[in-house]
């Protein structure tokens, strides 16, 4: 028994194209061992393969290539086995719309064997929040419900590893938080949590290691501290009042005019904070008509990770606009 909650090696998945449509490579060859009782972040652009990897972990997708092993066991030699110590919120709303949350819960505690004494449905029910819909039909629940049933329904064999595909993405904060509530609860339980999102700060949140994909292909595995020391990088664009004259100079922040006549400034959040950068622009005499941060998002790992592999902050075009701009008050 190795300490690997789950295991890959050299996964591959090709997509027969349909009609006209070309064969797609979405998994080129991955390796990937996911530590046990961890809380595991899969993230990537979309069209990046998460998906299909964690439907061939669900049994959902035939692998083209590679071997999986799932909590020890290997999913093509113990098929079984491995299958139970796995439960999958998918990332589709793929529900009967004529069973019940009760209903859903029972027939896939059927599906997977687990002895009627041995039924939690009603504490899982609990669990998401959805006690007080347990006998309405899945097509009268709102989309918040939908999902909270999607993860009662991968509790209900009791599964040593929980894969939640992107379970935030477009739900509401307070289903946000009940998943994470969940996730932490579950996690403390002993239960190792594989997510996928598309969104860093969750994953900087809520994950101890992070693996990275981009087109079909691993490009970087870390704890979550370790990646994140890479992405330090902030950029303050600056609005002045009147023309610049002088660019503010001091050490550890990169200043430059744009053509629009702001004021890009790029520092590293370890080394400076946005106090001192304020403090370089007054110090040449601009003043301020409006600011706004910019954080490394995960565009920023990938360029830091694919165009330099060196240590130093990635490369930003400071004509590009950005996504993830937040106002700061000054
Ligand atoms: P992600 O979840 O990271 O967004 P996916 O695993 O859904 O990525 O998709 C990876 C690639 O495989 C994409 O280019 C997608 O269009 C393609 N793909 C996914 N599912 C299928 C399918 N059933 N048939 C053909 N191509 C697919
Ligand atoms: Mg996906």
């Amino acid at each position: 028994m190795t300490d690997a909650a789950i295991r890959i090696d050299g996964l591959r998945k090709t997509y027969r194209g349909g009609k006209g449509q070309p064969e797609k490579q979405a998994l080129k060859g991955i390796d990937l061992s996911i530590p046990q009782r961890s809380v595991f972040g899969l993230l990537g652009p979309n069209g990046a393969g998460k998906s299909t990897l964690i439907n061939i972990l669900a049994g959902l997708v035939v692998k083209s290539a590679g071997s999986v092993s799932i909590w020890g066991y290997d999913q093509d030699r113990n098929p079984r086995q491995s299958r139970s110590a796995i439960g999958v919120m998918p990332q589709e709303l793929n529900l009967d719309p004529f069973f019940t949350p009760r209903g859903a819960l029972e027939v896939q505690a059927g599906l997977y064997g687990v002895p009627k004494a041995e039924r939690r449905s009603d504490e899982i029910l609990e669990l998401v929040g959805l006690s007080d819909k347990a006998e309405s039909y899945a097509r009268t629940l709102s989309g918040g419900m939908r999902r909270r049933l999607l993860l009662a329904k991968a509790l209900v064999h009791h599964p040593k590893i929980l894969v939640l595909d992107e379970p935030t993405a477009g739900v509401d904060i307070e289903l946000r938080q009940m998943l994470w509530t969940n996730v932490r609860k579950l996690n403390e339980q002993g239960m190792t949590i594989i997510l996928t999102t598309h969104y860093l700060e969750e994953a900087q949140e809520m994950c101890d290691e992070i693996a990275i994909i981009n087109h079909g292909e691993k490009i970087a595995q870390d704890s979550t501290a370790n990646l994140l020391g890479r992405m330090d990088s902030r950029t303050m664009v600056i609005v002045p009042d009147s023309p610049v004259i002088d660019l503010p100079a001091t050490e550890g922040v990169e200043a430059a005019l744009r053509d629009d006549g702001n004021l890009v400034l790029q520092y590293r959040s370890a080394q400076t904070n946005a106090e001192q950068v304020l403090e370089a622009v007054r110090a040449a005499n601009i003043r301020i008509r409006d600011v706004r941060t910019e954080e490394a998002d995960l565009e920023d790992v990938f360029l830091a990770l694919t165009s330099s592999r060196s240590e130093d902050a990635p490369a930003v075009d400071p004509d590009q606009p950005r996504r993830g701009m937040h106002r700061v008050k000054l």
